[in-house]
């Protein structure tokens, strides 16, 4: 969908805005510094549904106002038009998302379930405006020969393919269905992502004595310390039902007993045969997504969501995680034997019986193995990770690349006492956007780590610049205490700052064109390239200190890190190809009925799953492609993504390393600031000179290369 139509920003301009009411505050322009801030301060649950639908029937009114026009269509009173609608709306949506990700309550809930296929029918109503898409069409026949700039063109070709993608082609009886079948979607997408929060919520492992924490370091145990406080169980410790609880404690515990409990809880999200299973939601979603593919003239429903990205097929998407998987799964073999080995050695030294490696052991024997093969402990690391430390490094990092300068402010409303806001700078001191940081782990809040854009960069009618907001789940210490990270939460962090950076280094006209509003398997590239600055010495010297001596990290240490760089890429590359591929396969089977179990099982065996892994995501609680369409036949995007970095990093590895000024300059004019301007292709080549293989993913990830290149082009 076009970003106009639900999320687009800034300043009606077409119709006056409805005089907001002093109860109504998410209608009214946003005021304060920085040319206006969201009012995070004033929300009302209660206010969003009535909010929500004065600025949808906004929209609507200058939408009509468009489509009525008695001038001849033209790029101006048309394209440039639409894009300056719905700034009511935008307000007020951006803040109704920060609730559904971050403030999610019961209360919330209600009005999420009621306003999902509210806002569905909306966006269906404005694609499905015959007189609009008439004029969208006939500007778009003249778009090469009628004088606009590149930009403009590329707007028009968006706004003609999205509205001709979401059925505006199609005759009154299908535009009628396809409407009936979004709007189902919506409430079902609404009730899977409800249901996987509840199972997360929960589902809480209450510790109760010191044998449960054997094996557990002293960061970890003061972490489920607070956890426990957090849900009650005050004196006690808690594994929460979420990836930044499960993980450490399936890599540190050495009670197998307790791994395989939370192991199985947190793998049985979404599917556990209760009032929260979502097995039955998937079928449905699975079906209603064949049929629009259907109404739509598409094969699947893949074949309709690649159709706009870079890889264009599910043909060539399926080619690159195939070139991929046999390596990846030759690499967990071995794995698991270095980690029997391990286990049969401590069987005959402590005269236990043997066991057998099940994916509960995983990391945990993959630690042993590290330890013995890169003499790297985790735990030595994790000492130098400090969280305001590793923020204090991304800023370090954007200013060498970027030019920004981060400083705090507390001018600006927040929903909530810990989000703290930075304002972004230029070199020259000029106003970039604003940073807000959302760190810590609470209920209502949805799991993992993400960027949020409460408002695009343009400039065409006026100058708005970017606001964009990191978002995780830290589990908070106890008052002034730094709050230490894992080695992958670090490069977490340095992810979502990416597409921050992304975000904020925007430099368009338009604002459906901003930022990180480009092809799914391309934005991906730009946030996963900045995590390859987290290892450089430049960054651990200066910010992976020592939490308690203040001292840098050992230059041994780091060695280390750098050797075991390849380490474990067997199970991290199977366990996320896995899901690529059953959400690919999922969205290609076309119009049967799917068993989402059955499938799942069926289609890992045929693939020859190794059985020590699961899919990083299991299909019933798979939220990246069941709780909305965007990453639906899509989760491959990060591999494909994941070639363009792998290639760019090895950019400035030619040019003598990764602060490289001119190579980083060229990544920011062709690749963080033009947005959506650009073909994809063309602005990679532009950067790189070339097109992408596949030999630098597979040197990345330690993997043989193959003798003929495939993959991303
Ligand atoms: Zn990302």
């Amino acid at each position: 969908m076009s970003k106009h139509l639900l999320s687009g920003l800034g300043v009606a301009t077409l119709l006056a805005a409805p005089a907001a009411a002093a109860d109504q505050p998410l209608l009214a322009r946003w005021t304060g510094p920085y040319g206006g801030v969201p009012p995070f301060d004033r929300v009302e649950v209660a206010q969003f549904q009535p909010e929500l639908e004065a600025g949808m029937a906004e929209q609507l009114a200058e939408i009509e106002q468009i489509a009525a026009d008695p001038a001849e269509p033209s790029f101006q009173n048309t394209i440039a038009a639409l894009e300056g609608t719905g700034r009511t709306l935008d307000r007020v949506a951006n803040v109704y998302g920060v609730w559904s990700s971050t403030m999610n309550s019961q209360e919330f809930q209600a009005v999420e379930r009621e306003m999902a296929p509210k806002l569905a029918a909306f966006s269906d109503r404005i694609t499905q405006n015959e007189r609009l898409f008439a004029r969208i069409a006939k500007v778009y026949e003249t778009r090469e020969t009628s004088g606009l700039t590149a930009e403009q063109q590329r707007l028009v070709w968006l706004d003609y393919t999205n509205f001709v993608r979401a059925g505006a082609k199609l005759d009154a009886d299908a535009k009628k269905r396809l409407s009936e079948i979004n709007q189902k979607l919506a409430a079902l997408f609404t009730q899977f992502n409800q249901n996987v929060l509840s199972d997360e919520e929960s589902y809480v492992l209450v510790l109760e004595t010191d044998a449960d924490l054997a094996g557990l370091p002293d960061s970890l145990r003061s972490a489920a310390a607070a956890a426990a406080t957090s849900r009650g169980h005050e004196g006690k410790w808690a594994v929460l039902n979420t990836r930044s609880s499960m993980e450490p404690f399936l890599t540190y515990s050495d009670r197998r007993d307790l791994r395989e409990k939370v192991w199985r809880t947190y793998y049985s999200r979404g599917d556990n045969g209760d009032e929260k299973d979502t097995n039955a939601l998937i079928t449905e979603i699975l079906k209603l997504r064949a049929e629009r593919a259907k109404l739509l003239g598409f094969a699947t429903h893949a074949h309709w969501r690649l159709e706009n990205t870079m890889a264009k097929t599910p043909e060539r998407a399926m080619e690159l995680l195939e070139a991929v998987w046999k390596p990846a799964v030759a690499r967990v073999h071995e794995e698991v034997a270095d980690m029997q080995a391990i286990a049969d050695a401590e069987a005959a030294t402590s005269g236990t019986a043997k066991i057998t490696i099940e994916p509960w052991d995983y990391r945990y024997y993959a630690e042993k193995v590290r330890k013995a093969k890169y003499d790297l402990d985790e735990n030595e690391v994790k000492p130098y990770l400090q969280l305001e430390k590793l923020r204090e490094a991304m800023f370090w990092v954007a200013g060498e690349l970027f030019g920004f300068q981060f400083t705090p402010v507390t001018n600006v409303p927040v929903y909530q006492p810990d989000v703290r806001v930075w304002e972004v700078k230029n070199p020259q001191g000029g106003h970039v956007g604003v940073w807000y940081f959302d760190p810590y782990a609470r209920q209502g809040k949805r799991s993992g780590a993400w960027m949020n854009a409460y408002r695009s960069q343009e400039r065409f009618e006026r100058e708005i610049t970017t606001i964009v907001s990191n978002n995780s789940n830290f589990v908070k210490s106890k008052e002034g205490d730094p709050i230490l990270v894992s080695w992958t939460d670090a490069e977490t962090m340095f992810h979502e700052f990416g597409h921050a950076l992304h975000g904020l280094s925007s430099n368009v006209t338009y604002p459906s064109l901003a930022g990180t509003a480009v092809a799914r398997d391309y934005v991906e590239f730009p946030s996963q390239l900045l995590e390859h600055w987290l290892p450089t010495p430049e960054v651990l010297n200066r910010f992976a200190l020592h939490f308690q001596t203040g001292k840098p990290i050992p230059q041994e240490l780091v060695a280390k890190i750098e050797r075991a760089s390849t380490f474990n890429q067997g199970f991290q590359t199977v366990e996320y190809l896995a899901s690529a591929l059953v959400d690919m396969k999922l969205h290609l089977a076309g119009d049967v009925t799917i068993d989402p179990d059955t499938f799942e099982r069926e289609t890992l065996a045929a693939l020859g799953m190794p059985k020590e892994i699961v899919m990083r995501h299991r299909t019933p609680h798979f939220s990246h492609i069941f709780s909305s369409d965007s990453y639906s036949a899509g989760y491959y995007s990060y591999l494909w993504s994941d070639t363009l970095t792998a290639d760019a990093a090895e950019a400035f590895v030619e040019a003598g390393g990764y602060y490289d000024r001119t190579v980083a300059k060229r990544l920011v004019d062709h690749v963080f600031s033009v947005g959506n301007t650009v073909d994809p292709a063309d602005a990679y080549r532009a950067f790189r000179g070339k097109d992408p293989g596949i030999g630098a993913l597979m040197r990345k990830r330690g993997f043989p290369e193959p003798a003929v290149a495939g993959g991303a082009k």
